[in-house]
């Protein structure tokens, strides 16, 4: 925090700390007339802490740093130490936490502080991801625990509870440190919680028992965080009560990264540390695929919680379809795999809108999942409309068909936002698809050779292999030709779309992007330019079946500011509704004055039922903005019940262990006005009122 003072008289020393000066002064202050000296020293000149400080306020937890997706390695001290503390996006939240005052120093800072080398692995990571810089919050951590003396720290003493959870998962995975159990705030420790909280890392579902029965007799809440990226989600608004832990255990799941391929079967064995990417990365070595979505969400995670949905989904199932057998924990620590001959039906649930969980049903620690095989004449379909309907039956009538590995809707917002190495780009991207190519929806489907002719044979054109591959590398370039002569011409063709991507001008078009890695490396900063070139060098950043089996695109929809995606279920036979549902999402998100758009809607089981997603942006930093989005979450979930055929997003978190037949059928109606009161109290007693 600056200081000020009423008099400074003596500069002392001008330190240079990498191009940065810090001016350190040692104080003689006169107050009342008695001259005093302090021995502390202040930074005047905190630029560094400023800049830093900004970067981690616009961290989103978006857990890109915890996964090697860009083949540089590993962050090394989050690897070695595991706690989120030790993670690039941990150092981010605990640098904010001292700077806001949240949090007092402790001992462990400096170990934390200490096995930071410097590396930039997570600029890289980071900046691909989000245009982040967290080196610079690492190195300033560092330059702040350097200046304080010792009677900054804090002392925490050991007590009962952390003694004897060390007994169960060793001496170095269970922590009370407040430093270390700050680093969770923002994902599943709420911003203004009280530091009353244990940490602990089991390594396997036995320890992990022990510690769900010593939490019970003990009094203890507690929930498992695996990725975070639900979690964070939801940790700035009012979903947070639900979603978050007041007090007790966070149970940490990485240390669970047991994973086994079986080629001969097509499952893997996947512990629950495991992410999407780390179980793709190794499926694919095998020619084998996994069911996946968000890459940095843990497998076991994503089953429990939304039950993967992806665009994989109309060939690969929903929920209890992922997998083969699950072992888990309930909530007596006793564990139970699925495949247990004297348990209850483990794949049924009670059916209804007034079903609502928001917490994990049992703790996932294993799953055996299904792996899906790769044949090597895939291809990609890419169909460019502006119509929504078009788009629609499109992939409705290719999925009601069988055809397709994968099948989605993309909104021209999505579209921008993965393709684009920076916002700027997006937007402006996004502003050239709306404005002057009118292509506002992408159909893209995954499919074999010959489904690809029939489906081309559906058609007028689609955006061939290499535009796609000139439309990623030369994003930066078409940015620039926003409101460009070329552009004007091409908004007066009859049908902008075909001729840009199918027309004579197609040509000129790709010439014209100069989409080449040298180029798009040159919208990153100087010193990341170089490993930039290099990593769009590489085919699979180029490659669209590779780009949708790993996802390493969407995180960018939560760069530097929050979304809070929306949306359900609805069954194709009330596909009528469909326009409706989105037109009821875009009036919420105007009436609470929100960056909103459509995200995509994919079919699912043969096309009987399609999942679509609607997002609200926000500033998470600002307070307005995230009760409006509070509102608009609570009612757009109401009033998307008061449509035929729908069942919202807050129905179906959770029971992803379940069977979809169970979860979705019957096909839901229109809830009356009594029952919307009658979710609004339910939602009230859930999540608390906003
Ligand atoms: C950019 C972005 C895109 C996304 N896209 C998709 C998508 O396309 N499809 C989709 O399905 N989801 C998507 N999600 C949501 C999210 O990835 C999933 O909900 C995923 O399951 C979260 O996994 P996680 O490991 O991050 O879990 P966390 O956020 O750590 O936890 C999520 C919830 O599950 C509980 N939990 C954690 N581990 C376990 C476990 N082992 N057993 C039981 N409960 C557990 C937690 O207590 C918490 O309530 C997206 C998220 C982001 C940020
Ligand atoms: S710079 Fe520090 S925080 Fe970043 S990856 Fe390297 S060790 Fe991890």
């Amino acid at each position: 925090m600056i200081e000020y003072y009423p008099f400074l008289t003596n500069f002392l020393s001008v330190k240079t700390f990498n191009n940065e000066i810090y001016i350190k002064l040692y104080l003689q202050i006169t107050i009342l007339g008695v001259e005093m000296t302090s021995e502390k020293i202040l930074t005047l000149e905190k630029t560094s802490f400023k800049g830093a400080l900004e970067i981690a306020k616009k961290g989103t937890h978006c857990g890109m740093c915890r996964f090697d997706f860009l083949e540089t390695g590993l962050c090394p001290s989050g690897k070695k130490h595991g706690f989120l503390a030790y993670w690039p996006q941990g150092r981010m939240q605990i640098f904010k936490n001292l700077m806001e005052e949240k949090v007092k120093p402790t001992e462990k800072l400096i170990e934390i502080v200490n096995s930071c080398s410097l590396c930039g692995i997570c600029d890289k990571q980071c900046n691909f991801a989000t245009q982040l810089r967290p080196e610079k919050v690492a190195k300033a951590l560092k330059d702040y625990v350097e200046e304080l003396d010792k009677g900054d720290f804090q002392n925490i003493p050991e007590d009962k509870n952390i003694i004897a959870l060390r007994k169960i998962v060793g001496e170095e995975w269970a922590t009370n440190d407040p430093i270390i159990t700050s680093s969770y705030i923002s994902s599943i420790i709420a911003p203004d919680s009280k530091f009353n909280f244990y940490i602990v890392m089991p390594k396997d579902a036995q320890e992990l028992s022990k510690v769900i029965k010593y939490a019970n007799s003990n009094n203890l809440p507690y929930l498992p965080r695996s990725g975070g990226t639900l979690l964070s989600m939801a940790a700035p608004t009012v979903l947070s009560n639900a979603f978050g832990l007041e007090k007790g255990i966070v149970i940490d799941l990485l240390r669970m990264n047991q994973l086994e391929i079986h080629p001969e079967s097509q499952t893997a064995m996947v512990g629950a540390g495991i992410t999407a990417f780390e179980l793709q990365k190794e499926a694919h070595k095998h020619n084998l695929r996994a069911n996946v979505a968000e890459a940095g969400a843990h497998i076991c995670a994503n089953i429990a919680s939304t039950g993967i949905l992806s665009t994989w989904g109309n060939k690969y199932g929903w929920a209890a379809d992922n997998f083969i057998d699950v072992e888990t924990v309930d909530d007596e620590g006793n564990i139970i795999n699925h495949s247990d001959l004297e348990i209850e039906n483990p794949y049924t649930t009670e059916y209804g809108f007034t079903n609502i969980s928001l917490v994990p049903p049992l703790i996932v620690t294993k799953v055996t999942t299904r792996l899906n095989p790769v044949f090597d004449d895939e291809e990609a379909v890419f169909v460019p409309f502006e119509n929504i309907q078009d788009a629609i039956d499109l992939s409705f009538k290719v999925a009601r068909r069988g055809m397709g590995f994968s099948n989605v809707i993309l909104s021209r917002k999505y579209l921008a936002e993965f393709i684009s190495p920076t916002p700027n780009i997006a937007k402006d991207f996004e502003y050239i698809l709306e404005k002057y190519m009118k292509l506002n929806y992408a159909v893209d489907i995954i499919c074999n050779k010959d489904e690809k002719k029939i489906i081309e044979s559906m058609v007028d054109y689609t955006i061939d292999k290499s535009t796609l591959k000139s439309l990623i590398l030369g994003c930066p370039k078409l940015s620039t030709l926003k409101d460009s002569e070329f552009m004007k011409i091409l908004s007066e063709e009859k049908d902008p779309l075909k001729a840009i991507f199918a027309g004579p001008m197609k040509e000129h078009f790709e010439k014209a992007l100069e989409a080449t890695p040298e180029n798009i490396s040159k919208i990153y900063d100087e010193d990341l330019q170089d490993f930039f070139k290099k990593a769009y060098s590489k085919p699979e950043l180029t490659n669209i079946i590779w780009l949708h089996e790993h996802r390493i695109f969407p995180s960018r929809l939560m760069r530097q500011r929050m979304f809070l995606p929306m949306g359900g279920v609805i069954w194709t036979e009330y596909e009528k509704n469909l326009l409706d549902w989105i037109n009821m999402f875009v009036n919420v998100g105007d009436k609470n004055k929100l960056i909103h758009a459509l995200g995509f809607i994919s079919p699912f089981d043969q096309g009987r039922f399609a999942c679509l997603e609607y997002d609200f942006y926000y500033d998470h930093n600002d307070p307005d903005a995230k009760k409006r989005v509070d509102k608009a979450i609570i009612e757009s979930q109401e009033r998307s019940l008061q449509i035929d055929g729908i069942l919202s997003a807050l129905n179906f978190y959770f029971k992803g262990l379940y069977r979809k037949e169970h979860v979705l059928f019957p096909i839901a109606k229109a809830i009356s006005d009594d029952d919307r009161e009658l979710f609004r109290e339910l939602l009230k007693n859930i999540i608390g009122g906003v």
